[in-house]
């Protein structure tokens, strides 16, 4: 029943790299060996602060008919407690029918969006790996035990966030590695101290992989995240030799999710994980029901006024207006700007690091206004956002339902208001049949006009 229960840390491992030579080892006081013959001393891991006793006293949920808590699942203290920190009472559905198996070793492939809570689940399912089975030994510099990968650099982020604030009092070791910037810094952070989770892009892995500055043959679990994004972004080739590079799927526990089960997402998950169990959630329609969905109808020169109106509106905390072009969104930006609205913008044009400046300025609510593209905006976990904006509406239907599921969050109200000029009315139908009901599209009121 418990697969991997001897496969992890202790059992021997079939792995490509494993033929290193002993000459290349050296052991630090630390007790952390590495490859570099050069003797650079590892910082000494610190213990997590702990500044009050903290118990399950201080983060108690009560028992409720038909839904799991974090407290049954029988998780480490300290992960507990980042658990609590972040608020979360109830394992969400992704959560409540993975949870109980992935803990127990076996992998999973689960069909579920961004929103469903999937990446606090597989997060979850690592963290508590690899404090349920410390490593007495000597541990290699830039050798993971878990290995998450996602096709963008903004999930990668997103991800490696999560799982930082989850290891918060852990001591886990998280590192992110992903393209766009700057390489010696993310270096530094893998030689100074023993790597536990790496989240990285298919791209900047390999190329650290290349370099001989990662190692993937001591990877415990692994983590292909968006899997079907990766394949229409061109990533499989890529993900395949990272994964040959870990030991074998018998020996690993793997952990793969996708939006969509398709012939080939299937196919690609016989090869990678070993008897997983499946696990589908149904798409953010869900997330949809608690969001108010508004319709204006307008011409396409009435449509930056009404947004300023929009924005200026009293309940108007933090808002993603989301248009289908780069140029638009770029223009639209700089409008907003001239206009004396402080807001950012997100799309692929933009440098990286700016991109996460501009991402970690609207999660502080330094900025109030994001205007952004459907491919950057999507995977955005941002709770609190109040407003979305379709500024043109979207020509593939998922994606409105993508957009407007960026609001009304983890139960959460939210509105979207969508623009619909005679361009975007064509759109409508697709939308109205992929959500299942007619929306209702009236003109704006008198007030928020001229
Ligand atoms: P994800 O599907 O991973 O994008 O998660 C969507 C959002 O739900 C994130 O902002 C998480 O912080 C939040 N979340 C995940 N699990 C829970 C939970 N059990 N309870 C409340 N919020 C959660």
């Amino acid at each position: 029943m418990l697969k991997k229960l001897f496969g992890k840390s202790s059992a021997p491992q079939a792995v490509e790299s494993a033929a290193k030579p002993e000459a290349e080892k050296s052991t630090t006081k630390q007790g952390v060996e590495k490859k570099d013959p050069k003797p650079r001393k590892p910082r000494e891991k610190k213990p997590a602060k702990q500044e009050k006793p903290w118990s399950l006293d201080d983060y108690m949920v009560a028992p409720q008919e038909g839904k799991t808590r974090f407290h049954d699942l029988n998780l480490p203290m300290s992960l507990m407690r980042g658990i609590a920190e972040l608020g979360y009472e109830y394992c969400s559905p992704i959560q409540a029918q993975t949870l109980p198996y992935t803990l127990d070793g076996y992998d999973a492939i689960g069909k579920a969006q961004t929103g469903t809570g999937k990446t606090a689940a597989f997060l979850i399912t690592v963290i508590t790996d690899l404090l349920n089975k410390p490593i007495d030994g000597a541990r290699y510099i830039g050798e993971p035990r878990a290995l998450v990968i996602a096709p963008t650099r903004e999930l990668v982020q997103q991800i490696a966030d999560d799982a930082k604030n989850l290891c918060k009092y852990t001591g886990l070791h998280v590192v992110s590695l992903i393209g766009g910037v700057d390489y010696d810094r993310q270096m530094k952070q893998l030689e100074t101290q023993a790597v536990d989770i790496v989240v990285a892009t298919p791209g900047r892995l390999m190329d650290f992989k290349e370099r001989s500055q990662i190692y993937l043959d001591q990877v415990e679990i692994m983590v292909i995240d968006e899997a079907d994004r990766m394949l229409d972004m061109g990533f499989i080739p890529q993900v395949k030799r990272i994964i040959s590079h870990t030991p074998k799927k018998s020996q690993r526990q793997t952990l793969l999710f996708s939006a969509t089960f398709t012939p080939d997402i299937l196919n690609l998950s016989e090869r990678w994980t070993h008897e997983p169990i499946r696990v589908e959630i149904e798409p953010e329609r869900v997330a949809a029901d608690t969001v108010e969905q508004i319709v204006y109808i307008v011409s396409a020169d009435e449509k930056f006024g009404l947004l300023k109106k929009c924005l200026s509106g009293d309940k108007v905390e933090s808002v993603i207006i989301f248009a289908n072009r780069r140029d638009t969104t770029r223009k639209l930006h700089e409008r907003l700007q001239k206009a004396g609205f402080k807001a950012g913008i997100l799309s692929g044009d933009i440098p990286q690091n700016k991109r996460s400046r501009t991402l970690e300025d609207f999660k502080s609510g330094k900025l109030k206004v994001l205007v952004a593209t459907d491919v950057a905006g999507r995977g955005i976990h941002i709770d609190g956002i109040s407003h979305v904006v379709n500024y043109t509406l979207p020509e593939d239907p998922e994606d409105y339902v993508h957009r407007i599921g960026r609001t009304g969050r983890a139960g959460a109200e939210g509105v979207s208001i969508s623009f619909a000029c005679e361009d975007d009315a064509f759109m409508l139908p697709s939308i109205e049949e992929l959500l299942g009901r007619k929306l209702n599209a009236v003109l704006p009121p008198e007030e928020m006009m001229g």
